[in-house]
């Protein structure tokens, strides 16, 4: 059953450094300003819990995306002055269309060290190559339990102690099956496509499979959104998925050892699919990508926008590549199929204002609104900056004795959304603020936030996507209102 709540778009990708920047609030006569500094540091894919940072990740924290890109993070928000053209190599983070379909890497989940990891199914025979020079391939029955250890790997059959072997150094195993019975694996709860390589990490290995990216595809179509909404809903999600891939691709290729997570974090990923709509979806639309410019749009998307769509610059991060038309609310059709369809299009949620102070102080200095910890107490939270749809673009928190610190209204939402005690991670999914288009207000001790939609709203709104399809729009149309601006080019046959 798919649940199209959270996704790559949801991913509160770390707005990179001077994007947090959050200015004292001002004009509070006689008040002590906090000044909310942007958080020091970029972060890494593994900055937040789980390296989930989605609404229906686990990380309350930013930090799927290495801020990292380093693409040269301009200011995302009106208070900065404006940004001179950057140079063309500074453009380049969007990558033109591949001629060949590209392989993507997957990372489907993580083991510890010491502890083994089950691979494959009885009838399978894998090929294990440790990718030395010369490559030596060792042939296992599977299942196979191949364990992480200090010294490289130990791999074994299932109950055949008596037959481990050692494989010695700091390498990536790579996995593949021998014979008829096809690229997959059932591994880590799940039947995966493609290849799979498990990488050494600090505390174990990581689980990755490599996989073409049209078969990869299928399985985020099914996951992504309900298996009953339209065929043209499910072929606007596959080419929103495959432009977001293919960008992902281009920018973890020389980062990290893999491009998305299975999960939310990227786009969710169900594996090995037999839904014969995505699949149709697929290949219906093989290789077709949304581009820009000449380059492919990082496509993102997710659950429901409540009618107003937001900038991907300073909500999903501030980035050059993100700085386009078609991730912009400026100039976009108003508007969205979501509202009267969508159960997420309006929302009220209520929360006592001594928890938001307890959460607000604990995160801020992990999150690096280092003055936020010095919050007793909250007062109100205020909006006050709207984007070009008029949705929230920033918000005021004010603490009682003055003190007030200013942030992307992103970031507030996911502050809100997470544990008081723990806020590296999110509290439960009902628990957490859906999103960041919401007017707050406080009646005695409580915050009031009458809200809309589910999820970032940059890109595609899902709800909307089906909602439209069912007033006769094609996928096309579907994505023209996404994506303003963009078009569809088919890459590869
Ligand atoms: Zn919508």
């Amino acid at each position: 059953m798919s649940f199209p709540t959270a996704h790559s778009s949801e991913s509160p990708r770390p707005v990179a450094r001077r994007a947090f920047l959050a200015v004292a609030a001002l004009g509070l006569a006689g008040s002590v300003l906090a000044s909310c500094k942007s958080p020091q540091g970029a972060r890494t894919a593994s900055g937040g819990p789980l390296g989930a940072t989605n609404a229906g990740g686990s990380g309350a924290a930013a930090g799927s995306g290495a801020a990292a890109g380093g693409s040269g993070a301009v200011p995302g928000d009106g208070n900065q002055p404006p940004v001179a053209k950057p140079p063309a190599e500074m453009r380049l983070e969007r990558p033109a269309p591949p001629k060949n379909e590209p392989a993507v890497r997957v990372k489907v989940g993580s083991v510890v060290q010491g502890k083994a990891l089950e691979v494959g199914v009885a009838g399978q025979v894998l090929a294990i190559s440790s990718g030395g020079l010369p490559e030596e391939v060792r042939r296992v029955n599977a299942p196979a339990m191949i364990t992480a250890v200090p010294e490289g790997w130990v791999i074994a059959p299932r109950g055949g102690a008596s037959k481990r072997m050692r494989v010695d150094g700091p390498g990536e195993l790579v996995v593949k099956t021998v014979g008829s019975a096809g690229e997959e694996f059932r591994v880590l709860g799940g039947v995966w496509s493609g290849v799979l390589h498990l990488v050494k990490t600090k505390g174990g290995a990581d689980v990755v499979a490599h996989v073409g990216l049209e078969t990869y595809l299928a399985g985020v179509i099914a996951k992504e959104i309900y298996n009953t909404w339209s065929l043209e809903a499910h072929m606007a999600q596959a080419i929103a998925a495959r432009s977001y891939a293919v960008c992902e691709e281009a920018r973890w290729s020389h980062r990290r050892h893999f491009d998305v997570h299975a999960s939310e974090a990227s786009q969710a990923w169900v594996g090995k699919t037999d839904h014969a709509k995505s699949l149709d979806a697929v290949a219906r639309t093989r290789g077709q990508l949304l581009v820009f410019e000449g380059t492919v749009v990082p496509a993102y998307f997710s659950s429901c926008c409540g009618g107003a769509r937001a900038d991907a610059e300073g909500t999903i991060a501030s980035e050059l590549r993100h700085d386009i038309a078609p991730l912009s609310a400026v100039g976009a059709p108003r508007g969205c199929a979501c509202v009267g369809f969508s159960p997420h299009a309006n929302w009220t949620v209520k929360l006592q204002l001594a928890g938001v102070a307890q959460t607000l102080s604990a995160w801020g200095p992990l999150e690096g609104f280092r003055e936020l910890g010095s919050f007793a107490s909250v007062r109100a939270i205020e909006v006050v900056g709207r984007n070009a749809a008029g949705r929230n673009q920033r918000m005021r928190v004010d603490a009682h004795g003055g003190l007030a610190c200013e942030l992307p209204a992103e970031r507030v939402r996911w502050a809100l959304s997470a544990d008081p005690v723990n806020p590296r991670i999110s509290k439960p999914l009902k628990e957490r603020v859906k999103s960041a288009y919401f007017d707050p207000r406080v009646v005695g001790s409580t915050l009031v936030l009458d809200g809309h939609g589910f999820g970032h709203g940059v890109g595609m709104c899902q709800f909307g996507a089906e909602g439209a399809s069912r007033k006769g729009k094609h996928a096309r149309e579907i994505l023209a209102h996404s994506y303003p601006g963009a078009s569809i080019a088919v890459s590869y046959a």
